[in-house]
């Protein structure tokens, strides 16, 4: 009994292992495709950015040519504040997308294209270009409708000397909105921020980003509690060296809220294109991924058990076929002594008021026949008259080989005693009748003692004494019959 259990606790430590080691190749294989699935994401967010930010700069650049090929026009015209001039001014701001623009004199006074006038003298961006440079000038933010724009100046020319600038105001708001509009099924949230985190201009859907003018875009994340404080430290050195790049941003109190960040230089002042996504929404197009990794996942759990399944019932088997074999004697095929033993005890202490008939059967003289005819013939002799037994007796009878020559066979529910002798007497009848060819014709016999259960005994040793004693007398009386035994029996057989 131990050494099957010792046999299963292998058996179970191996199918163990072997799935182990399958789940942790498995494991390893599934967090290096999401690891990848990360990186390629990543890596597309910072090319999209970067390539959002090139096309911010070739539009900017549309636009400063714009504004040159207007400017030349004006240098050309006989007075610098001319109708003609400024007709064009008006014109470039209903046609364009310059909202407001304005014709600049070199003492800083603004003519805008509604009319009014101001002095501009001392902003940054006309006293470049006055000096004959393109600017661009800091954002300003609208108190009316909240976005942010800046002015595009360029020099006007008149042989060779700077006239005047001409300038023209542009929604930058619009423009990062526009950029981001079709990339990520518009799920993300674009900014325009300067070096200092300092937000110039912001679009996106307020419901996970509710970042606004005034807030810092480095303070608003250390907010945000970042779990990796190195995260937010190096985007502020990427920002300060103006490099680009992707980092992952999750808040400490809910790891759904995980972000990418991606970043960029705009090539514009010192301005960075940040573009913020959930990170469900970036790896969108790897969905498939998780689909098949979760057939991967079933056909694997599918698979184990039925490896499971199939080695349990494989061993089940091969120890029921290891242990009736143990049990059996190789020759006749009938139970071997021990098991014969084992089983009519079972049933005894099992069935105690069970009625059955315990038997013992030895064949005559068998020690000549194998004499006569050799070992081999005996043997055939055993083995023909054990299928004789087979026959004979019910399926649910035990049937076994205790000696050479000896079997005991256990008749389960025998209530008549006459029924089961005459079921012996029969027995005896046809052995007699069964001819070998190995020995020319000829038959051999057997001698039967027979113990009725439970009166005879209630084990197995009480009912073998006992029908030994009733052979014993069947041999002594003549061989080739039965005997029952009974109380008189064993006073005989004590007494010689
Ligand atoms: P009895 O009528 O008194 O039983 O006489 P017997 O010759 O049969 O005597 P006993 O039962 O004592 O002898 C059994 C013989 O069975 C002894 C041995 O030669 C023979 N024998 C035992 N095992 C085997 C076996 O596996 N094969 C063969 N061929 N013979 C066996
Ligand atoms: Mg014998």
């Amino acid at each position: 009994m131990k050494k099957k259990l010792d046999h299963a606790v292998n058996y179970i430590s191996a199918i163990l292992m072997f799935i182990c080691a399958l789940a942790v190749s498995l494991s390893i294989f599934l967090i290096n495709i999401q690891s990848s699935v990360d990186t390629n994401s990543q890596n597309i967010m910072t090319d999209t950015v970067s390539r959002q930010s090139d096309h911010i700069l070739s539009i900017l650049q549309i636009h400063y040519g714009f504004l040159n090929s207007i400017a030349d026009k004006m240098g050309q015209s006989s007075a610098l504040l001319s109708d003609e001039n400024m007709e064009l001014l008006v014109s470039m701001a209903e046609n364009t997308d310059f909202e407001r623009t304005a014709l600049i004199e070199t003492d800083g006074t603004a003519h805008y294209d509604n009319g009014a006038e101001k002095n501009v003298s001392q902003r940054y961006y006309f006293q470049e270009a006055i000096q004959g440079n393109e600017t661009l000038s800091d954002p300003l933010e609208s108190s009316i409708d909240k976005e942010t724009r800046v002015i595009l100046g360029v020099p006007v020319y008149q042989n060779g000397n700077v006239i005047a600038v001409l300038g023209g105001s542009y929604n930058v708001t619009a423009l990062s909105r526009m950029l981001f509009n079709d990339v990520f099924d518009n799920s993300g949230y674009s900014l325009i921020v300067n070096q200092l985190g300092e937000i110039i201009a912001y679009d996106g859907d307020p419901a996970y980003h509710k970042i606004t003018y005034g807030d810092n875009f480095f303070k608003f994340y250390e907010r945000k509690n970042l779990l990796s404080n190195a995260t937010l430290q190096n985007v502020r050195q990427d920002f300060q060296n103006g490099t680009g790049g992707t980092v992952k941003v999750r808040t400490a109190s809910d790891s759904a809220t995980a972000q990418y960040l991606s970043y960029t230089r705009l090539g514009m002042n010192d301005w960075m294109i940040c573009y913020v996504i959930p990170v469900a929404n970036a790896q969108g197009s790897y969905e498939f991924i998780k689909t098949d990794e979760s057939i991967l996942l079933g056909v694997f759990l599918i698979l184990v058990l039925l490896l499971v399944f199939y080695v349990i019932r494989t061993n089940r088997k091969q120890n029921e076929i290891l242990l009736r074999t143990a049990q059996l004697d190789g020759l006749t095929g009938a139970y071997n002594k021990r098991a014969t033993e084992e089983y009519i005890n079972r049933i005894l202490t099992q069935m105690p008021n069970e009625k059955g008939t315990f038997v013992i059967l030895d064949i005559d003289k068998f020690k000549e026949v194998n004499d006569q005819y050799g070992h081999a013939v005996g043997d055939k002799v055993l083995h023909e008259l054990s299928k004789t037994f087979f026959r004979h007796f019910r399926k649910d009878d035990i049937i076994g080989r205790i000696g050479g020559d000896e079997f005991v066979i256990y008749m389960r529910n025998t209530e008549s005693k006459e029924i089961a002798s005459a079921r012996i007497n029969k027995l005896i009848e046809n052995v007699r009748n069964l001819p070998f060819e190995e020995m020319n014709g000829k038959y051999v016999t057997i001698s039967v003692g027979i113990a009725f259960a439970p009166e005879a005994g209630s084990c197995y040793m009480d009912l073998y004494k006992n029908a030994d004693t009733a052979l014993y007398e069947a041999k002594h009386n003549g061989r080739d019959r039965y005997h029952v035994y009974t109380q008189v029996c064993n006073q005989i057989k004590n007494s010689i």
